[in-house]
């Protein structure tokens, strides 16, 4: 089951859940609990290891300076 990161819209607390696909949208702050959040991508982490961002075509860097630069995905 993948894991996908989250951010919690309501305390701005990032998490990771392992969801299914169909789930995701059910994923809930573990802080606060709250169903207000955002998923956010973790393809920053692949962008710092290439020079290479042709690829990027699904809005993962606009995701990523969402949350300030990359400082609030898990791992970057
Ligand atoms: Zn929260």
């Amino acid at each position: 089951m993948p894991t996908y990161d989250f951010r919690c819209l309501t305390c701005n607390h990032v998490f990771s859940q392992k969801l299914s696909f169909s789930e995701r949208k059910n994923a809930a702050c573990e802080k606060c609990g709250s169903k207000e959040v955002e998923q956010l991508f973790r393809r920053c982490n692949v962008l710092g290891g290439t020079s290479s961002v042709s690829g990027d075509i699904t809005g993962g860097k606009s995701a990523c300076s969402r949350t300030g630069g990359c400082s609030g995905c898990a791992g970057c």
